[in-house]
């Protein structure tokens, strides 16, 4: 190999480095980060290069099922603790005079009457909606952040009023940090996590009994006698 191409070969490797590592994007890396600049801040929000926030109209029918869900089966021990678990997790000391950023942001949901029963709801909708769209919302790190997200926007946020030009007025979201949106909702995936796949399995029992009864109905009519087999056979 002459030094010639093998200094092309190197130029080549360094450049190819140097490139965002989501599929298919050119632009450059950022900083020590494997992405660029706009697939980083993806995976800071939504947990994966691709991530989006789902919204609220996507999640409406999964929450709508699901409200009516748990409250059918409010009885089964499962849901019970579910509910307990994330009551659990939402009450901070109280008292305390420094929360966490965590903290504040769950302090903040219970104070506006989030309880432990509607984000049950939140959390198994977001779930469902990942069964049905697994492209839009793969298990992983971009379930776990949505759980966060719907969890973090179950009530308003705080706005935060910014100004430039001296005259212009800009309102935004205040934006929950990374490390709480990914504590919060690995927080949630392990201790709620037996309870989604459950769930879920009994929605894909139901999917089953359905399908076999449209098999079923679309059966032929023969007859079944022992004798009338025989003569067909014969
Ligand atoms: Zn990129």
């Amino acid at each position: 190999m002459s030094i010639n191409s093998k200094s092309k070969r190197d130029g080549f490797i360094a450049r190819n480095n140097s490139l965002c590592s989501s599929p298919g994007c050119t632009l450059p890396r950022v900083g020590t980060r494997k992405w660029c600049r706009r697939h980083a801040r993806s995976v800071d929000k939504h947990g994966g290069p691709n991530g989006r926030a789902i919204t609220k109209r996507e999640l409406q029918p999964f929450h709508k099922s699901m409200e009516e869900f748990i409250e059918r089966y409010s009885h089964h021990p499962g849901i019970k603790r579910g509910i307990k678990f994330l009551d659990d997790i939402m009450t901070v000391p109280s008292g305390s005079p420094r929360l966490s950023p965590k903290d504040a942001e769950l302090a903040r949901l219970v104070d506006k009457g989030l309880t432990g029963k509607e984000a049950l709801v939140i959390v198994a909708s977001v779930f469902l909606f990942s069964k049905y769209s697994p492209r839009i919302l793969p298990v992983g790190p971009e379930l776990t952040f949505a759980f966060a997200d719907a969890l973090l926007k179950a009530r308003p946020q705080a706005v935060i009023t910014s100004y430039w030009d001296g005259q212009s007025q800009r309102r935004a979201y205040k934006t929950v940090g990374t490390k709480v949106r990914r504590s919060l909702g690995e927080t949630i995936m392990s201790g709620l996590s037996g309870l989604l796949y459950t769930l879920s399995a009994h929605f894909d029992k139901i999917e089953a009994e359905e399908k076999q009864r449209n098999l079923d109905y679309r059966e032929p009519f023969t007859p079944n006698n022992e004798e009338g087999t025989e003569k067909l056979s014969s």
